[in-house]
């Protein structure tokens, strides 16, 4: 079964589930205050993944390769 991260919107703590994959979001109960207010957190594994990629992209426009810049991006880094 694969592990949700959740967070209680009234206590504010963060917390771990492991559920089906059918019932992540599912209301489930708060271990702080008891309540159901929760809601799911998108998974570490991805929030990195997509940080990872926004870095390596840098200031390049798509059309670049990492050893020849398009005409815009060199005309941009020479000033
Ligand atoms: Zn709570």
């Amino acid at each position: 079964m694969p592990l949700y991260e959740y967070k209680c919107i009234r206590c504010e703590t963060r917390f771990d589930a492991l559920r089906a994959m059918a019932d992540a979001d599912d209301p489930i109960e708060c271990p702080g205050c008891g309540g159901a207010e929760t809601h799911r957190l998108i998974s570490l594994f991805s929030a990195v993944g997509d940080e990872g990629v926004i870095a390596g992209a840098g200031d390049s426009c798509g059309s670049c390769t990492p050893s020849a810049s398009c005409a815009t991006c060199a005309a941009k880094s020479a000033r």
